[in-house]
């Protein structure tokens, strides 16, 4: 018989080596269809008595990324519908759905024959689920092999047997770590937590993997034998008394009970270890359909998973358009900014030159990469060669000629107009007709930057967030004139440096400064309300937020804040910011010299390692503070993220983001917006427009007009649509400009 997406070769030991290779994909996932094959191939071998066993690969370099996800969040929408007219049905529905997997993996590893799997890269999830599910694990010992359960990351959780066999086979605590972070692991790490069971050179897997059999492995899983014991002792031992009381309070302090999944992670282990495997599946099952109607789950799943895809594979970009190669691009202002997308375009592949005033301040931008590769080396993340490498393609230097022949020219240098007219004047002398010149200004229009250019058409803003190499987010701003070639030439840019792009068009602050702007300014007003710092920061971080307001305009500098409001007021006038945000701002740095992180003083003070930041507890002299127990812990916690959706809903409504998922995504990758609300515009349609309107109305009346909601937004209340059903998904194709 013959399969789509696998192939069976049996050797003449009998031994059926069976190659998972999806045709037309680049990464193996699960499907219908690819667990349908298996589960025919599962009765194949178990029915041909010449095979003895079999081995599981990938024909691709990476093993698998587990379950299509995409086809998960159309079960979520199939499901709610469902559930309007017949909600217990549903559920029933769901529950059968979701044990199709789990149910398919039971089967194969009682099948009476032996299984191995032969992990040859990266392999996640559901795969690494099925990895589990054999009676051996053989992997790769390669650097780019990396295993794991990281399902909590998208809302969800190891839903096929995952939560009972990890425990089964580890300690619970590093089961229970591993599960609730989603963290990755190596193979040596695997192997050290009795995960996988060999770890060999990459050219002997599949040769290891069948001796294995050939050496007699047990087709029985330890649980499946008489007088099974768990590794880490019962969940009622000594051990487990010692662990498990702190379980909840930790998950609690981690994530402050925004993640159902994590919760639900720690239920399936406890309660499944208790009973018999077949049990703890079941238990299993049920929880995940229980996690899987949760709101917070089909929010992740959609931005963080199907959203994130769809950007990260260019659904802004236009047609028509030939897609860039690039053999060289340029970058001028080697300092903080310059600096870190050198770096950032040096790893993907790309030769870089990078521009400065002269020879010495050039060199210096290529230090900030032979510091970032000397770290990746010693912590073993890349290898000499691979350094020498990246570096090898930067360029430093000051002779504008470098450029010639680059694709793209992004400039990083100061925030003057003057210079950068200067720079893009003498950029574009060399530039070929039709190579990009993109500005990555973070507060200046692009339109009107780009009347130095002689092509303002062949002109972009491409916004990257400090620190660049870590910062996977980059703003692509449109201004007026700006053309297809252009917006796709900075997508295949940002697509070849593994960033996701989102497209915005030209405004103050762009799309995601607008937004963090007003999570700072509300900490300010609380600061001005007498609501203690120590209560803001934490209330906030208890709403989802990553960083504290307060810690993090420490970051972004204080005396920057201080310069965007007299440039807002320059530019629009007295009334264009809050007179007691200038107070404030104005009284840190002017009377206290409270710079921010940079000078070691800011709303926090940061003394000497190791002692840990702390506030900075002259503020509670400027700004009386109420008595804590006068603060509504849910109001505040509502104030920020509603703040935050009201001017992402604004930024819609005026057209400078045209699509819900550049909302959403960008308000999560690029300020940590509460993540499991699906980011700043799925908070308003989770809860629906209607509540929202309520809610802004109520806040509005207590703490002021900035919290009115807008006249869309009643707009969409009355007729009961959200953002995704009136802008659909992929809304702004077409229409960037
Ligand atoms: P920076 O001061 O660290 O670096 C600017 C660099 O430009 C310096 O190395 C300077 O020598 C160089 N330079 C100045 N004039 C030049 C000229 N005529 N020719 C060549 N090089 C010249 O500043 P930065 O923080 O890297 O910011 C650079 C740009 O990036 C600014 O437009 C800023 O708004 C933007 N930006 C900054 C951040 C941030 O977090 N710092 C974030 C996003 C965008």
């Amino acid at each position: 018989m013959s399969y789509k997406n696998f192939t069976l070769e049996t050797d003449a030991d009998g031994i059926a080596l069976v190659t998972w290779d999806m045709p037309e994909k680049s990464m193996n996932v699960f499907t219908e269809e690819v667990m349908s094959e298996l589960d025919a191939i599962v009765d194949a071998i178990v029915a041909d008595d010449g095979i003895k066993g079999a081995v599981v690969t990938s024909g691709k370099s990476t093993f698998s990324g587990g379950a299509d996800l995409t086809m998960l969040k159309s079960m979520f929408e199939r499901i709610h519908e469902e559930k309007a007219n017949n909600p217990e049905g549903a559920a029933k529905i769901l529950f059968e759905q979701v044990g199709r997997m789990t149910g398919l993996f039971r089967k194969l590893e009682t099948c009476g024959k032996p299984w191995v799997s032969a992990i040859n890269g990266v392999c996640m999830g559901g795969a690494f689920e099925l990895s589990l599910s054999c009676h051996g694990r053989v992997v790769a010992d390669s650097k780019s092999v990396k295993m794991g359960l990281p399902e909590v990351k998208v809302g969800i959780f190891p839903g096929a047997g995952g939560t009972q066999r990890v425990p089964r086979l580890t300690n619970q605590q590093d089961a229970l770590v591993m599960m609730t972070t989603g963290q990755n692991l190596s193979p040596k790490k695997a192997k050290s937590l009795g995960l996988v069971t060999e770890v060999v050179e990459p050219d002997k897997l599949i040769g290891s993997a069948k001796q294995m059999i050939k050496d007699g492995l047990k087709p029985v899983q330890p649980w499946d034998e008489k007088g099974f014991k768990l590794p880490g002792g019962q969940v009622w031992s000594p051990q487990g008394a010692q662990l498990w009381p702190a379980v909840s309070a930790n998950l609690r302090k981690q994530s402050y009970g925004n993640y159902p999944s994590a919760y639900a992670i720690i239920k399936c282990v406890f309660e499944g270890l208790q009973v018999p495997f077949d049990t703890g599946l079941r238990i299993e099952q049920r929880y995940f359909t229980e996690i899987l109607q949760t709101p917070e789950a089909y929010a992740m799943v959609r931005s963080l998973f199907v959203s994130l895809q769809d950007l990260n594979k260019g659904a802004r970009r236009p047609t028509g358009v030939e897609k860039t190669k690039f053999t060289k691009v340029g970058v001028v202002g080697a300092g903080f900014m310059g600096a870190g997308i050198a770096y950032s375009t040096a790893k993907a592949g790309i030769p870089v030159v990078l521009i400065d005033r002269d020879q010495d301040a050039a060199d210096k931008g290529k230090a900030h990469s032979e510091d970032l590769v000397a770290q990746a080396v010693k912590k073993n993340r890349m290898t000499q060669e691979q350094a020498d490498k990246l570096l090898s393609l930067i360029t430093p230097t000051a002779d504008y000629g470098a450029l010639d022949g680059a694709e793209l020219v992004i400039e990083a240098v100061f925030e003057d107009r003057g210079i950068k007219k200067t720079v893009t004047e003498s950029a574009e002398a060399v530039l070929a007709p039709g190579s990009v010149f993109a500005s990555n200004t973070s507060t200046l229009p692009i339109t009107g930057l780009a009347e130095n250019s002689k092509s303002p058409e062949d002109f972009i803003g491409i916004h990257f967030f400090s620190p660049v190499d870590r910062m996977m987010l980059v703003e692509i701003i449109m201004g007026e004139q700006t053309g297809d070639n252009a917006l796709a030439v900075a997508l295949d840019y940002v697509q070849a440096i593994n960033k996701t792009p989102i497209v915005v068009n030209d405004t103050r602050g762009f799309y995601v400064n607008r937004c963090v702007m007003r999570y700072m300014t509300e900490a300010y007003n609380m600061i001005d309300e007498g609501i203690p710092a120590v209560m803001i920061e934490n209330i906030a971080k208890m709403a989802g937020m990553p960083v504290g307001p307060l810690a993090l305009n420490d970051e972004v500098a204080i005396d920057l804040s201080q310069k965007v409001n007299r440039a807002t007021i320059a530019d629009l006038g007295e009334d264009a910011v809050d007179p007691r945000h200038v107070k404030l701002i104005d009284t840190m740095v002017d009377d206290h010299g409270r710079l921010g992180r940079k000078n070691g003083k800011g709303f926090y003070d940061y003394p000497a390692k190791p002692t840990k930041k702390h506030l900075w507890p002259g503020l509670k002299d400027l700004y009386p503070q109420l008595d804590p127990d006068q603060v509504s812990v849910s109001e505040v916690k509502n104030r920020f993220l509603t703040t935050v959706a009201l001017e992402a809903a604004r930024t819609m409504e005026e057209g400078i983001v045209t699509d819900p998922r550049e909302a959403d995504v960008g308000s999560i990758l690029g300020f940590g917006f509460a993540p499991y609300t699906g980011g700043a515009l799925s908070y308003i349609d989770g809860m629906g427009a209607k509540a929202f309107v309520e809610m802004c109305d109520g806040l509005a009346q207590k703490h002021g007009a900035h919290f009115k909601p807008t006249p869309l937004l009643k707009e969409m209340a009355a007729n009961g649509e959200s953002f995704y059903s009136r802008f659909g998904e992929g809304a702004g194709l077409g229409q960037a400009a």
